[in-house]
């Protein structure tokens, strides 16, 4: 655990989410500040920074994080309309919080994939 990590912390219990799902090796619960009407985060609780990380890293736990993403997203009834999944990693994608998290987005027509 990185005790400076926020989703380190949410893992740990330290500070409080509202969790939808939790495996052995993954949790997602709802984003603070939802940019759909679904919108939810799937995170291995393991501490890596970005996905890229995790991928080299440990390819099997990158699985499972797209598992859990996948029941996520139908246990929110988002299979039928669809739904995005989205990892931002780096400056130029915006990332925030440095420990690797999918954003499952659903609810509504999503809009383009990239604004401009
Ligand atoms: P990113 O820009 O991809 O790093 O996304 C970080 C996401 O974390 C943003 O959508 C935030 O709204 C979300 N977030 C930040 N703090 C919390 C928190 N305490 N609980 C849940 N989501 C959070
Ligand atoms: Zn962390």
């Amino acid at each position: 655990m990185d005790t400076d990590c926020l989703f380190c912390r949410i893992v740990a219990g330290e500070i409080p989410a509202t969790i939808v799902r939790e495996t052995a090796t993954t949790l997602a619960f709802r984003d603070i500040d939802p940019k759909a009407p679904t919108h939810v985060l799937v995170i291995p609780k393991e501490h890596y920074a970005d996905v890229a990380t995790l991928a080299q890293g440990d390819p099997g736990l990158a699985g499972e994080v797209l598992a859990a993403a996948a029941v996520v997203a139908e246990d929110e009834g988002l299979l039928a309309d669809g739904f995005r999944l989205m990892f931002n990693t780096g400056p130029n994608a915006g990332q925030e919080v440095f420990h690797v998290h999918a954003h499952v987005f659903g609810g509504a027509p999503l809009g383009p994939m990239l604004c401009r």
